[in-house]
């Protein structure tokens, strides 16, 4: 087969039709109509090998981890996603690659009705960037700024499972099996809470996703809200995995792993007191666990509180790309 060039490539597996889109792929610049009395929630997130993902990675779960990471941040805003660009430096046109990719990518777009409609594409070390753009109504954006002391802080899921996976093939803990399966697919699947997001319009004070880890994440809300918290540690939720190491000598690790393991792509959220029978209609309505794991304080920091009462003495720091 003759050399892929990158018109090609672009019709080939980044060309598709769209479902709400004016002008998609193609031209100079896509054209967008954002519906009536919403305003437009933009995000961009940069994936690069050997950072966000190991090199020899699978095409397929790398495609649905690219956009992933974008719709979560799209449901931390109580955003609709509706249309994405792809930019990406690729070393070389392999079509294999591509296709598995693209069906990664497009499985999820199609999933969300997402419409791509635009990118980039050249030669380089791989390295990926997708811009997402939503809409949510006037005035219901979820900020990380509304958490007001007594609202108590929820997550979905469970946490810790995809920072567990990457302690396993760093060689710093050795997982049974089927754990290694179950934590691979947190990492390399995360599902982005999308509808909880939408459905947490108007009953959450405040919302940010766990990228990062939950100590770090939670703590950008206390800062934009200007308030504290207290956490109960034996409250989070987590896998067997996690929980079994909790007890012995890999408590440390579990530890780390639970409040500042990043990539769990959860939503972390705070309620009023008042609007909490609501969390738990939702939480059956989705169906997704949605647990409460502490409060909002008026005070300054953040406490989390062991099996026994006590204050962990130091928090695990959260990821940080600087951090020396
Ligand atoms: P320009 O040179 O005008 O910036 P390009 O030649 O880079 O445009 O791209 C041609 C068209 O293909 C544009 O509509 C662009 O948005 C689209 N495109 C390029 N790369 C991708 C990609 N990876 N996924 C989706 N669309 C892409
Ligand atoms: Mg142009």
């Amino acid at each position: 087969m003759a050399a892929l060039g990158e018109f090609e490539l672009i019709d080939r597996f980044f060309r598709r039709r769209t479902r709400h889109t004016v002008l998609g792929v193609g031209d100079d610049a896509a054209l967008l109509a954002p519906s009536a009395g919403s305003l437009l929630a933009v995000s961009v997130d940069m994936l690069v090998a050997g950072r966000h993902f190991f090199a020899d990675v699978d095409p397929e779960a790398l495609g649905h981890k690219t956009l992933a990471v974008n719709l979560s941040d799209l449901a931390a805003m109580g955003a609709k996603p509706r249309w994405a660009l792809l930019a990406g430096a690729l070393p070389e046109a392999d079509p294999a690659w591509l296709a598995a990719f693209a069906r990664g990518f497009f499985a999820l777009a199609d999933a969300f009705e997402v419409d791509l409609v635009g990118g980039d594409t050249t030669r380089g070390p791989l390295n990926l960037c997708v811009t997402i753009l939503g809409e949510v109504p006037v005035g219901q954006a979820l900020l990380r700024s509304g958490a007001q002391p007594g609202d108590a802080i929820y997550v979905s899921g469970r946490l810790g499972d995809a920072a567990l996976a990457v302690a396993h093939h760093q060689r710093r803990i050795s997982l049974a099996s089927e754990e290694l399966q179950r934590c691979d697919a947190a990492m390399l699947r995360p599902t982005p809470r999308v509808a909880l997001g939408e459905q947490l319009r108007g009953v959450a004070s405040a919302v940010i996703d766990l990228s990062d880890g939950l100590v770090g994440d939670l703590g950008h809300v206390l800062d934009a809200s200007r308030v504290g918290a207290t956490l109960q540690l034996a409250a989070i939720p987590r896998s067997e995995a996690i929980d079994h190491r909790l007890s012995g000598t890999e408590r440390g690790i579990a530890l780390q792993c639970m409040l500042a393991g990043g990539d769990d792509y959860e939503l972390c959220f705070t309620v009023p007191e008042a609007r909490a029978a609501e969390v738990d209609a939702l939480a059956s309505a989705l169906p997704l666990a949605l647990t409460r794991i502490g409060v909002i304080e008026k005070r300054a920091g953040l406490a989390v509180l062991d099996e026994d009462g006590g204050a962990l003495p130091t928090l695990p720091r959260a990821f940080d790309h600087f951090a020396r």
